[in-house]
């Protein structure tokens, strides 16, 4: 079985509406961008149709291609004063080989919509309540818990340690009480641990990665990689084809994890105005 993450999406969608009616005014979002990547350029337009549609004022923050950290920290900061700001993200890739948690530090936990602040993911760690995780792993545990799969006692194997999905789903998926295993590219028989998978999120960026001698039989496959094709469409980690005869449900890609990723990063933009900023 395929999971239309379109439909999940437009179900979060229409939620959103009516709270956002319900809020009285506007929700902001604040997008710095400080890179030329086509396919960023490509998500930051997703993410401004979206949330116009839904009524979130949502804006660009653009910085010349090669800022240095402290430009785009400044710009994070200056975002995050702004009291009609209701969440602040920063876009990747970023100029001289700075990561995130080279600049997210100054995202208030509070606006952190994306979970950029190495705060966010250590208070997601901990299990805080009301930290934001990163949206793409808060989207793989949405997908689950919309098509009703169990958790408890359940093994979930995640390929892929990021701090933006890997490591944020297998912290998720431990609480909510799964049996977790993290895989990476140093990991022996990547096969053989992924077959014990009751649920297996693949989070790795390598093309069919994954097949169907990956899956054992009835298992739930999430596919989180997004890679590019010479002919400018997208595939999965995932071989889906071929999963798809082993797997009791799949999410393809596009069409899976990706729509509702930008769905629950709306989400936690209404929530922070919920929370009264
Ligand atoms: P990343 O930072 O490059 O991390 C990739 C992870 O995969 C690393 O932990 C790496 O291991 C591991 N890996 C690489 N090759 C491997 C192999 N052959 N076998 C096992 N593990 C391997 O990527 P990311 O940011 O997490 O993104 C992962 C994928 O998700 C990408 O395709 C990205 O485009 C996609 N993505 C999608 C969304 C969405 O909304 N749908 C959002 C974000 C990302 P090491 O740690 O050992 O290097």
């Amino acid at each position: 079985m395929l999971i239309d993450g379109r439909k999940i999406a437009a179900e979060l969608g229409a939620e959103l509406t009516g709270r956002i009616g319900a809020l009285g005014h506007r929700p902001g979002l604040a997008i710095v961008v400080a890179t030329g990547d086509e396919s960023t350029a490509w998500y930051v337009r997703s993410l401004l149709r979206t949330a116009e549609k839904l009524g979130i004022a949502a804006r660009r923050v653009d910085l010349p291609h090669d800022s240095d950290a402290g430009t785009i920290r400044g710009a994070l900061a200056q975002a995050a004063a702004d009291p009609g700001t209701h969440g602040v993200i920063c876009q990747t890739p970023l100029p001289h080989g700075l990561t995130l948690p080279d600049v997210a530090a100054v995202i208030p936990p509070e606006l952190d919509v994306d979970g950029a602040n190495p705060v966010s993911l250590g208070l997601l760690a901990a299990g805080v309540a009301g930290a934001f995780a990163p949206a793409t792993a808060a989207a793989v545990l949405k997908i689950l818990d919309h098509e009703g799969v169990e958790l408890t006692g359940r093994r979930a194997v995640v390929i892929g340690r990021s701090n933006v999905v890997g490591k944020p789903a297998a912290l998720m998926l431990l609480a909510r009480h799964a049996t977790v295993t993290v895989c990476h590219s140093r990991t022996p028989d990547l096969a053989a641990v992924a077959r014990e998978a009751d649920v297996l999120v693949a989070a790795v960026g390598r093309p069919k990665l994954v097949t169907a001698g990956y899956v054992k039989p009835g298992a739930v496959v999430v596919d989180v990689g997004t890679n590019a094709t010479p002919d400018g469409g997208l595939v999965g980690d995932v071989d889906t084809a071929a999963v798809e005869q082993v797997a009791a449900a799949i999410t393809p890609v596009p069409g899976g994890v990706g729509p509702v990723t930008t769905m629950v990063l709306m989400h936690n933009v209404v929530t922070v105005a919920e929370r009264g900023r």
